[in-house]
């Protein structure tokens, strides 16, 4: 299929983009990468009258610490986050998540402002973004807000930003000390969404005490989800095999997959089990080296 008729606009500054918002209401779509609104459109789930391009807004594109946030611009590829030292160094699971998603045609036209502006819990950046404790920065003609990435997620394919605004950035405290962090999803074919994925953070004090967990979990809840029975169990204790096995139980427990034809509930709630397990396992190595 084709999409309906649209205009195009490609504004040159976030105020003219924000006159563009105002001027077409809830008929207007931001167009990012377009990776997923294009194929919606295509499909016909979605008809915008007006696609207002933000591509040639500058400065939107960065990966910078400041102020003790590590801070990701919304226009950020997939292919700059793969590219980074800064994410090499420091925030494995960017790497592990960019390198599952899709194929490097995908990876070089998405962004992480329109991965986690879609709101759909089969993208694999929402649960990163659980995991490492993200907030997101929306901005409108009235100005900037924050909002915690647990009070971002709506519903199926709804967020925080209302019409009239645009996500800007994304901030997420910064690493240090015993920091990891790691990613895998297992997928039906190389590129394909989540039967299930999972997100893990850890941070350990000197005597390898768990002082911070994040643990997000990526297409097996109707949102995306952090699992925090797990994360509490492992906060202020050693993260032994045997806790580590409950924490990833726990997560098997706690999430609402639904069968499709990448699996039926058990078989997720498996893979959720050992994907936390082996997440765990990886992020706590990570922390120890780092
Ligand atoms: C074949 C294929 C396979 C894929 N596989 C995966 C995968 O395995 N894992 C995965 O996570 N993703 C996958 N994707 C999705 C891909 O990562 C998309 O690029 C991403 O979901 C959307 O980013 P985008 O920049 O392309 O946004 P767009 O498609 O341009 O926009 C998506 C939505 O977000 C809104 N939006 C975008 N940016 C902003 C902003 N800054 N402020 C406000 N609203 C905004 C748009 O209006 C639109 O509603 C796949 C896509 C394809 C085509």
């Amino acid at each position: 299929m084709i999409a309906e008729p649209f205009n195009y606009d490609a504004p040159s500054t976030l105020d003219e983009a924000f006159a563009m918002l105002e001027a077409h209401g809830d008929e207007a779509k931001i167009l990012a990468g377009g990776h997923s609104l294009i194929p919606m459109m295509k499909l016909r789930f979605s008809s915008p009258t007006h696609l207002i391009d933000i591509n040639r807004i500058p400065g939107l594109a960065y990966i910078k610490e400041e102020d003790g946030y590590l801070k990701i611009g919304a226009m950020t590829r997939e292919v700059d986050l793969e590219d980074s030292d800064l994410i090499a160094r420091k925030y494995h699971i960017f790497k592990d998540a960019t390198h599952l998603i899709a194929d490097p045609q995908v990876r070089n036209f998405g962004t992480i402002g329109g991965n986690l502006a879609h709101g759909d819990a089969a993208n694999d950046h929402p649960a990163v973004m659980l995991a490492l404790g993200a907030e997101v920065e929306i901005s409108s003609k009235e100005g900037k807000r924050t909002v915690p990435i647990d009070e971002f997620f709506f519903g199926f394919y709804t967020t925080a930003v209302q019409p009239g605004e645009i996500l800007t950035e994304i901030r997420i405290p910064a690493a240090s000390g015993k920091y990891g962090s790691a990613y895998y999803k297992v997928e039906r074919k190389a590129g394909d969404y989540a039967a299930a994925g999972v997100a893990a953070m850890v941070q350990l004090d000197g005597n390898g005490n768990c002082v911070k967990a994040g643990i997000g979990l990526t297409n097996v809840n109707p949102l995306p989800m952090r699992a925090s029975r797990s994360e509490e169990a492992l906060v202020g204790n050693q993260p032994t095999d045997d806790l580590i096995e409950l924490a990833a139980r726990y997560a098997s427990e706690d999430c609402n997959p639904s069968e499709d034809l990448r699996g039926d509930e058990e078989y997720k709630r498996h893979l959720v089990k050992v994907i936390t397990k082996r997440m765990l396992k990886l992020a706590i190595e990570r922390a120890q080296n780092a």
